[in-house]
């Protein structure tokens, strides 16, 4: 494994407990997204383990090693953040170049009566060249080595970033919303780009983003995180079809999941608002039934609703209704050819839903 191990982090600003122990380990070769509401702690989290950021409490293991108390450059991880902060008077070769430069300094620096004479040094710049040419080439850099910044497109630019970190070979990647500036279909591109880099490292990558299509369809694990805390870690299939929690159940999946009040009766069935929906639960009380958009579809008989409008969205469309009794809003996602057969607005229908794909949460 020897990947990135967080183990029970807690950071405080002033009164405001940020980092409520958070454990985490991401394996070596294995590519973690980390999701959550705005504000939860995600970059907080990722500059501590970059070492940006002191913890209060817990350790930072990275490639097997505990590297809590060493410096930034000293941990062997490679950041790229949103802002790719890349040096303007410099060509892209030595953007590329620099934290290679950088890594011969502070071995130099170490060693430092022989420092000019280390035997060697022209075969150590061949090496970093090949590097720095390797790097260029897996995000496609070649034509633009001798250009500047400035005569870059913003997805350029942030290929010059990833490029930067790469050269390194480094035990692990961090990126904290490195898309985040590029237009959609540059973005959709340079995910994979982003998934083959990492496969081809063997690297740990930490990941942070706000878009859960980019959660799910790059990483093999999906942390979601809420108010400090990690509340699941699973699979994207698992976080999407069988979350642990109900607020991890209403973050993932966009429309956000139907939730309706329901109860579980002293004979054990479910209701909503009185009507059994073919579900057991474990005890009686009151509960939240949960149903994905795509799970639920208009039926002759089922849950008494009002339709209310119908998004049309190219692959699907999107049917917006209300359950009256509770003074629920529904979202339903159908095929686009049902169109001819939906409720017209303001009119009644019933649903029905696959009862093996809802869920049940307790109070
Ligand atoms: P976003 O998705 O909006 O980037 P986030 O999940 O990355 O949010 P953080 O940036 O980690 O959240 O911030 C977590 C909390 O800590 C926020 O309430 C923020 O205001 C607070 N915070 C972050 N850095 C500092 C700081 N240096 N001093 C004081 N408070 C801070």
């Amino acid at each position: 494994m020897a990947g990135i191990r967080i183990q029970s982090v807690t950071k405080r600003f002033g009164s405001t407990q940020v980092l409520r122990g958070v454990s985490l380990d991401v394996a070596a070769g294995e590519f973690v997204a980390l999701v959550g509401p705005s504000g939860c702690g995600k970059t907080t989290l990722m500059r501590i383990v970059a070492g940006i950021e002191q913890a209060d409490g817990g350790a930072i293991d990275i490639g097997g090693r505990d590297v809590t108390r060493l410096r930034p450059g000293d941990r062997d991880v490679a950041m790229v953040f949103q802002s790719y902060a890349l040096y303007p008077h410099l060509t892209v070769a030595e953007n590329i170049r620099v934290p290679l430069a950088l890594r011969r300094l502070n071995a130099w620096q170490r060693l430092p009566a022989i420092g000019g004479l280390l035997p060697g040094a022209a075969d150590a710049n061949h090496l970093m060249e090949q590097d720095v040419r390797r790097a260029a080439e897996a995000l496609g850099l070649r034509a633009l080595l001798d250009r500047r910044p400035a005569q870059l497109s913003g997805g350029q630019r942030q290929r010059v970033a990833l490029a930067r970190a790469i050269v390194r070979r480094p035990k692990a990647f961090l990126m904290d919303e490195p898309l985040s500036n590029l237009d959609a279909s540059l973005r959709v591109q340079t995910r994979r780009e982003i998934v083959d880099i990492h496969r081809q490292s063997g690297a740990a990558t930490l990941y942070v983003t706000h878009d859960q299509s980019e959660a799910l369809t790059m990483a093999d694990r999906v942390a979601v995180m809420q108010g400090g805390e990690l509340l699941q870690v699973a699979t994207p299939e698992a976080i999407y079809a069988d979350p642990q929690d109900l607020r991890v159940a209403t973050f993932i999946g966009s429309p956000r999941i139907n939730t309706l009040p329901a109860e579980t009766g002293a004979d054990g069935m479910v209701r909503v608002a009185g009507h059994p929906v073919g579900l057991w639960g474990a005890r009686p009380g009151p509960l939240t039934l949960a149903i994905r958009p795509e799970d639920l579809v208009p039926a002759g008989t089922g849950l008494p609703a009002v339709a209310e409008a119908v998004e049309f969205l190219g692959e699907s469309l999107l049917l917006h209704a209300r359950h009256e009794a509770t003074r629920t809003k529904l979202v339903l996602r159908l095929p686009p050819e049902a169109r001819a057969e939906l409720p017209a607005p303001g009119a009644a229908f019933h649903l029905q839903f696959d009862t093996t794909r809802a869920l049940l949460f307790g109070p």
